[in-house]
């Protein structure tokens, strides 16, 4: 069968493909494995119970299950919804923003879908646009998500090593260019896989650089403020006219409910809500109907700060701590500053082997992280630091994370002894 170009896109086997089919066959054989590789949440238990009372609710009320499951929302998302989420925008952090101004997408993933395709590829006027990531390392996720070839461009990162084992990426604004033909800039915040947060001053610079070419900044806020909140630094989350803000329901325990939220000017809105309608006719209900409560109460927030935040960043000093241990000082290493997500990325420097090596030697051993070459896509030129590191999820339990960490410690060192 002769397929489309847009059919072989989509439709090929990717690096990252495989590392999930691994995954997968690894969970499904029942042996004993580390999965510290995938990007699934935790299951906080005072959190899994709020989200069963909810459901309890929903059931005990008369007509709320029956409403929440037999009908199609529109596609911009449930009205009371938005209006309790802009509303709950405006309050706490003083943004200009009314339920116009937010969208509902059946996961944030399907958003940046949309985004990097509408910002990126061939125009009516016979130009070629591209989205520019400011900092690679960044979201494996994005990497096979345009239609056309070529839309990526990424600049690489300023290394500050900032202490004993331990650096941190920076923007390297000296040279990024946003050429004529950039559509969009991207960024994550935290940044998956690194657990960089980007400081106020550089995303105040790349919203300045948006305005100035009349570009949006994409921000994805997967894990930022104000929920899930799993962020380890105070920063100061801003929105504008320019700014397309992304967040999500999955990472404060609602994965499977599919359900991301879109702040954008009007028109940026009314165009996710047509490609929502197009793609998927109405959007998912059951986190928004779980969900509107808390949002209304404000009782999510709470929620982020002081359970989902503390209960992650315990787990990231306590990964550290193992990590520490387990690699010692003979093993030339550095962790980036954990200031967010729920991932640690470490930097083996001068290892004999590529990290793609790494994670077949550790396989092997049942203990899956994901190569740090995935992540830098977009770039014209080689670069051997890609090749240096690895991603790895603290979110797992502290028995499979300790003795996954002492199984990669036992590896690399047995790679430079
Ligand atoms: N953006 C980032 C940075 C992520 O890490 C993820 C999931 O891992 C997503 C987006 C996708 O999230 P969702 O489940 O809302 O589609």
């Amino acid at each position: 069968m002769e397929i489309s170009h847009f059919g072989e896109r989509f439709s090929a086997r990717t690096g990252i493909q495989e590392l999930m089919d691994d995954l997968g066959s690894a969970l499904s054989s029942g042996d004993k494995s580390y999965m510290l590789g995938g990007g699934n949440p935790a299951l906080i238990p005072e959190i899994s119970r709020i989200w069963r009372e909810r459901m309890k609710d929903i059931l005990a009320a008369e007509g709320d299950f029956d409403r929440m499951l037999g009908y199609y929302d529109s596609p911009q998302g449930k009205g009371e919804f938005l209006v309790a989420m802009a509303a709950l925008l405006r309050e706490n952090y003083g943004w200009e923003v009314s339920e116009r101004n937010i969208a509902v997408t059946n996961g944030s993933q399907n958003a940046f879908f949309f985004f990097l395709n509408m910002f990126s590829g061939s125009t009516r006027g016979g130009r070629r646009r591209r989205i520019l990531f400011p900092l690679v390392p960044e979201y494996i996720g994005y990497a096979d998500q345009s239609a056309e070839e070529g839309s990526f461009v990424s600049n690489l990162p300023l290394i500050r090593e900032t202490g004993d084992h331990e650096f941190k990426y920076f923007i390297d604004f000296d040279s990024l260019q946003v050429s004529h033909d950039i559509g969009a800039i991207c960024v994550s915040r935290p940044t998956n896989p690194t657990g960089n947060v980007l400081t106020d001053a550089e995303i105040t610079h790349l919203s300045e650089l948006a305005a100035e070419h009349n570009i949006p900044l994409l921000i994805d806020n997967a894990y930022g403020t104000p929920f899930p909140h799993i962020i380890f630094e105070e920063v100061v989350p801003i929105w504008n006219e320019h700014v397309v803000m992304s967040m999500s329901l999955s990472k404060i325990g609602l994965p499977a409910l599919r359900t991301g939220i879109v702040v954008a000017r009007k028109e940026i809105v009314q165009a996710i809500s047509s490609a929502n309608a197009v793609m998927n006719l109405a959007i998912g209900g059951v986190g928004q109907a779980l969900t509107l409560p808390l949002v209304r109460s404000g009782e999510i927030l709470r929620l982020s700060r002081e359970v989902v935040m503390p209960f992650y960043r315990q787990k990231s000093r306590q990964a550290i701590e193992w990590l520490h241990q387990a690699l010692g000082n003979e093993v030339d290493y550095r962790i980036h500053r954990s200031e967010g997500s729920l991932f640690l990325w470490i930097w083996f420097k001068n290892l004999p082997i590529p990290t793609k090596e790494l994670y077949r030697r550790l396989k092997r051993r049942s203990v899956f992280i994901i190569p740090g070459e995935y992540f830098f896509y977009g770039l014209s030129a080689p670069w051997e630091h890609r090749e240096e590191c690895i991603r790895l999820s603290y979110a797992q339990s502290d028995e499979v994370v300790r003795e996954g960490i002492e199984i990669i410690a036992d590896e690399v060192r047995s790679l430079i002894m």
